[in-house]
């Protein structure tokens, strides 16, 4: 095992983690430590845009798009940091500009702008072009763009190492960030890096579903190592589910396509988004549209002979303006379909997609140990973190705004924390808990296989916890659930050697998606209303009176070592805007 030191250690290398490493190079020294090469992390998927109030094509302030986020968030969204989001939008997009990112332009020069969903002017009076993009490669664009100037400024990167662990220790009776530990995947080596500060941007957790956008590495474990750790997660019943999905498949078509003009379509041909969302139409909130698609399949207006999706329709606009301005969709539609997007509809159904939720911080990217406390040393941005400008339903464009704005904050602040911090003392026997798990995976006999138990565990979050819950349905997910992670218990894996073993990491992987749908299902049986991503048919209507709050579940364990999800609840910052119904 090798012992590393460093005053400020980032993982994840999306870009909430280069952006932070950006900052935090320059004020500490500082290790990136990741599990994909940099390039590869999900921000480089990320399509349509990145929202920011430039007002480069039409009016537009920065209150609109606070009061569009904060709405679209079902007002579950901390109104101070949605107003932080939307104000250092503006500097966020020109900052990236300055390091040279090449977004799509008006005729001007100017940074061009198009329709998102749920983004508006004067407050709902009309969609607005707030999204600044370049073609459907925003986040691809955004992420080379990072990576470079990381290379410029001499980032010091660990590619290829798998964080499992956060270390902390009791100073003064206060539990305090210590480092983490991190296998090597080229070597099967342990590696312990102590940190005096430690910032999780590790990404999301969507692999839990099995039609979603996701990529296959997006298995929660930041999000999961805190957990094991006893800090809380917040809000984990709220999951995106995007409307535009390939058929079966979960591969996305940006919202981007909408926002150039295409149109949702049932079996009769009719544009039904009208009859949903009067003014907005297509372009309503995400919840909203992936609602209104399964209410049209179940009523009989679905497509195809199994009637199970809709089609998103692009034939009415100019080939010219397709091949600019959606390239890579237009070509996922002849690779995945062999569809002709210029003449034929394209089979869409919702995909999974966002975990609103996530370990909870404070607009300082600090991480909370509880409604009040830190964990002094610890921060988290992105999408493993919840500050929460997302509440109940993110707004498309606002994560790559989110991770550029929080993960900048980050930064600074674990860096200038790290250099009026001490080191604080490794706990006994730093990496014990990871080798003890390594150890078990290696050597267990037992006769069940990742692959069952992944598949096992995506059917019943598709089938029981999707876009329509219930407490029939929740309940029969948790049984679940509970059923694999007692099969897990006896996984075994083929490759029982060190270099490279990806089946291994799957293995521990799967441990992190059972532990976080356990969770997701838990908070989702106690919010008994609808609100933004979570439809309870059981409870139709939003309950502000008993629900206007976020959840905060912890996982408790007793003196035989049995474990239990704890659910408390934390108050919403609200400065200036009144919880109203919510139309678009
Ligand atoms: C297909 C798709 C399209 C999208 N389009 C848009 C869009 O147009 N606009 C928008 O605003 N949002 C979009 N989103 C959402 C947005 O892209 C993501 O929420 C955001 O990019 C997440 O960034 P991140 O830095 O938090 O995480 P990621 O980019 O996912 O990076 C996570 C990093 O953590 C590392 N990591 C994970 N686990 C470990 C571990 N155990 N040890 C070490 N390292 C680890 C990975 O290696 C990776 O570097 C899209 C998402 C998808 C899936």
């Amino acid at each position: 095992m090798q012992i590393h030191k460093y005053d400020t250690v980032i993982v994840g290398a999306g870009g909430a983690g280069m952006r932070a490493a950006i900052e935090a190079t320059k004020r500490s020294r500082t290790a990136v430590l990741t599990k994909l090469y940099p390039t590869r992390s999900h921000t480089g998927a990320a399509q349509g845009g990145m929202a920011a109030a430039l007002a480069n094509v039409e009016e537009d302030n920065w209150e609109w798009h606070t009061f569009d986020t904060i709405k679209g968030g079902d007002y579950l969204v901390d109104q101070d940091a949605a107003e932080i989001l939307a104000k250092e939008a503006i500097d966020s997009v020109l900052d990236l500009e300055k390091m040279g990112l090449p977004f799509n332009r008006t005729p001007e020069g100017r940074i061009d702008q198009r329709r998102f969903g749920g983004h508006s002017r004067n407050h709902g009076e009309a969609p607005v072009r707030r999204s600044c993009y370049a073609a459907d490669r925003t986040g691809h664009m955004i992420l080379q763009t990072l990576y470079q100037n990381c290379v410029k400024q001499g980032v010091e990167f660990f590619n290829e190492f798998y964080v499992l662990d956060l270390l902390l220790n009791e100073v003064d009776g206060q539990r305090r960030t210590a480092g983490v530990v991190a296998l090597e995947l080229a070597t099967g080596e342990l590696h312990v890096f102590r940190a005096k500060a430690v910032v999780f941007a590790s990404g999301g957790n969507g692999k839990f579903y099995k039609v979603t956008s996701n990529a296959h590495t997006l298995t929660g474990d930041g999000q999961a190592a805190a957990w094991r750790r006893g800090l809380p997660l917040e809000d984990m019943e709220f999951f995106q589910f995007h409307p535009t999905g390939i058929w079966r498949m979960g591969i996305l078509l940006t919202e981007g396509a909408r926002g150039e003009g295409g149109i949702l379509r049932n079996k009769d041909g009719e544009r039904f988004m009208e009859k949903y969302a009067p003014v907005m139409k297509d372009l309503a909130s995400r919840d909203v549209v992936s609602r209104s698609i399964y209410t049209e399949i179940r009523e009989g207006r679905g497509c195809g002979p199994e009637g199970d999706h809709v089609y998103l329709d692009l034939t009415h606009l100019p080939p010219e303006q397709l091949d600019a301005k959606l390239p890579d969709i237009t070509e996922f539609a002849r690779t995945y379909l062999g569809i002709e997007p210029y003449t034929d509809p394209i089979p869409i159904q919702p995909t999974a997609h966002y975990a609103m939720g996530g370990i909870p911080t404070n607009v300082q990217g600090e991480v909370l140990a509880n409604n009040t406390d830190v964990v002094p040393g610890l921060y988290a941005a992105g999408e493993v973190a919840c500050v929460s400008v997302h509440g109940a339903n993110r707004l498309g464009t606002n994560s790559l705004l989110d991770i550029n704005v929080f993960g900048r904050r980050a930064g600074i602040a674990a860096a200038e924390y790290a250099s009026r911090a001490e080191f604080v003392e490794l706990p006994e026997a730093p990496e014990k808990f990871v080798a003890d798990e390594v150890a078990r995976m290696r050597e267990s006999t037992g006769s069940e296989r990742v692959t069952e138990i992944r598949k096992d565990l995506q059917e019943t979050m598709d089938r029981n916890a999707m876009v329509f819950r219930t407490e029939q349905t929740l309940k029969e997910a948790l049984e679940d659930i509970t059923a694999l992670r007692r099969r897990y218990r006896n996984v075994s894996i083929q490759d029982k050697g060190r270099r490279f073993n990806t089946d291994l990491l799957e293995a521990l992987e799967l441990g992190n998606l059972l532990e976080l749908a356990e969770v997701l299902v838990v908070s989702a049986l106690a919010r008994k209303e609808s609100r933004g991503g979570h439809y309870r048919e059981d409870y139709p209507h939003r309950d502000d009176v008993n629900f206007m709050r976020h959840t905060m579940a912890y996982r408790e364990v007793d003196s035989e070592g049995n474990e239990s999800i704890r659910l408390d609840y934390k108050p919403v910052v609200q400065t200036r805007y009144q919880p109203m119904e919510r139309k678009y």
